[in-house]
């Protein structure tokens, strides 16, 4: 299995290359040359296989060699001993026809564990074999950091910073970020938006000389093994619902394209989707591509579920690159177009594609208070303001087929919408009780690249 980048350019790697690269030399971001399938009787053993045993089918024809089986099957194993369910990722049932996929028993409370847990395990693996050393930068919105921070702390031949908008992220995130110990995490508050930061991170990976000096690795969500991993939980809730047999639905709360992906793939892989709904917040460039046929940046306006606080969706290039059949130059153009003029517009062949594969929605602030509250009264449910923009769009694609909402992040992740919602205040987990107590650790940085790029090589060589 090579992986190719949606620009064209770049060399093609292996899973492990692409997996430790995370943006291609090019810009363009790495998917695989072919989308592996599995048969319908592959799906249809998976019925009540573990969450282990569905991740090691789905994601195998992915890594090639990088890992033996056995090998894959203990990072597998290792990544997820630490969460806080036995199934890894249970659904409840909200509705006849309804169901939320709860992915917030992770050690940080969101759905950013699961992925960043096993790739946690596999640059571990993959840096003891080599021997090499690496820095870590990412961007966060805020959960993507603590995530991230929580797989790499302590570890010896890694240094990670991540870059947080300073102000913008909830207190309970921040904690997880600045509260770890351990001497090679490195909490950094940028001034600025997640764009900003995003924004900072790109240009860092650009600038080749630095990349190679320090070894630059990222784990933003554009770093395929995430996206992989996170293909796993479509296929462990569908099939509890009865596929290959049956189809789903599923409602994607989603702000840089990562998650919805995901089920783009489980989809092209065979697992029998019918619809795959994109739900926005009011920051809602998404919906908006899909209903006007261009991209058009605005600004970002905070809300209650900040961590799909953005305009520019990285992961959204994974789709249009299906969406021009793999056509690297026209990508690269298109994006080209985005950075220079805030926006670009989609050709009619590639927008049918994109409607005939994505719907979408919007959820406003409002509508978004109303759901946790109503949730709460009908189902008992106590969900996370972004999960209650999910269920606020999956309400207008309810149909004969079972629609599977994704929760994720655990409401106490973000206590203050919750509490102003429902007027109850959602306490956090028994592991995470003394997060208010612990001491912070963080620089304040400028949303300057030369500022940045100085303080890293400073730190790692500490
Ligand atoms: C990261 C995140 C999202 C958005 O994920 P995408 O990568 O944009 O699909 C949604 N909700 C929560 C709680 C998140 O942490």
């Amino acid at each position: 299995m090579k992986y190719v980048s949606t620009r064209g350019t770049a060399p093609e790697l292996t899973f492990e290359d692409a997996m430790m690269t995370g943006l291609a030399r090019d810009g363009g971001l790495y998917v695989p040359d072919v989308i592996p399938t599995l048969s319908h009787d592959d799906i249809a053993e998976m019925a009540g296989q573990s969450y282990e045993e569905i991740a090691f089918t789905v994601m195998r024809p992915f890594i090639g060699d990088t890992f033996t089986d056995d090998e894959f099957r203990d990072l597998i194993e290792a990544a997820y001993a630490g969460f806080n369910h036995a199934a890894r990722a249970p659904l409840k049932q909200l509705d006849s026809n309804h169901f939320l996929l709860e992915l917030f028993h992770g050690p940080t409370l969101a759905f950013k564990d699961f992925a960043m847990q096993l790739i946690g395990q596999m640059f571990q693996a993959s840096l003891t074999r080599s021997g090499k050393r690496i820095t870590i930068v990412g961007a966060t919105s805020g959960d993507t950091g603590s995530a991230a921070i929580e797989a790499f702390r302590g570890l010896d031949n890694v240094d990670v910073f991540i870059l947080f908008p300073h102000g913008r992220v909830s207190e309970v995130q921040r904690r997880q970020m600045t509260t770890p110990v351990e001497s090679n995490v490195h909490a950094l508050a940028m001034d600025g938006d997640f764009d900003d930061c995003q924004a900072a991170l790109k240009d860092m990976f650009n600038d080749f000389e630095f990349r190679d000096g320090v070894n630059l690795a990222g784990v933003n969500s554009i770093n395929w093994g995430r996206v992989l991993a996170q293909v796993v939980y479509y296929f462990s809730s569908a099939v509890s619902l009865g596929a290959p047999h049956r189809k789903v639905s599923f409602t994607v709360p989603t702000g840089n394209f990562g998650d919805i992906f995901a089920g783009y793939i489980a989809k092209r892989m065979g697992l029998p989707i019918d619809q795959l709904v994109i739900a926005t917040n009011q920051n809602d460039i998404l919906h908006r591509t899909l209903e006007t046929g261009a991209q058009v940046k605005e600004g970002v306006t905070p809300s209650i579920s900040p961590s799909m606080d953005i305009q520019v969706s990285s992961n959204f290039e994974r789709a249009l690159f299906e969406a021009y059949e793999r056509d690297g130059a026209v990508v690269a153009e298109q994006m080209d177009e985005l950075k220079d003029k805030g926006e670009f517009t989609i050709s009619q062949g590639a927008i049918d594609m994109l409607r005939d594969t994505f719907a979408s929605g919007r959820a406003s602030e409002d509508e978004t208070y109303a759901t946790i509250k109503t949730e709460l009264m009908l189902s008992g449910e106590l969900l996370c303001p972004h999960s209650a923009v999910g269920v606020t769009v999956a309400g207008d694609h309810l149909g004969e087929t079972p629609m599977i909402t994704l929760a994720t992040a655990h409401p106490a992740k973000f206590p203050a919408a919750v509490e102003k919602a429902t007027g109850q205040h959602p306490d956090l987990p028994p592991h995470m009780a003394d997060l208010f107590e612990r001491d912070e650790r963080v620089t304040r940085v400028p949303s300057d690249l030369d500022a940045l790029q100085t303080l890293i090589k400073e730190r790692i060589q500490n």
